[in-house]
C-alpha cells in the first residue's frame, strides 16, 4: 500500500455561491460557506431575516358583504 492517496479534505472544493452563483470555496478557509463571501452571505442572511420578519398583511379585504350597513 502506498501513501500517495490524496485525501478528499484536504482538497478545496468548489461551489456555487448561493447569492452570487460564483465560485465559492467551500473548505475551512472559508467561513462563509457556501457564500463566496460575507458580503454575500450577509445579502443572503438579510434577505432571509427580512422574509422571516415580514409578517403577512391582514389588510380587510375588500368584500361586497362586508359592510354591515348594506344588511
Ligand atoms: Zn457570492
Amino acid at each position: 500500500m502506498s501513501e500517495s492517496g490524496q485525501s478528499p479534505d484536504f482538497a478545496p472544493r468548489q461551489v456555487r455561491c448561493p447569492a452570487c452563483s460564483g465560485n465559492s470555496l467551500y473548505s475551512s478557509a472559508n467561513p462563509y460557506r457556501p457564500f463566496c463571501s460575507a458580503r454575500c452571505k450577509g445579502v443572503d442572511l438579510g434577505a432571509w431575516a427580512s422574509e422571516e420578519f415580514k409578517l403577512p398583511d391582514e389588510k380587510p379585504l375588500d368584500e361586497p358583504f362586508g359592510d354591515p350597513r348594506l344588511q
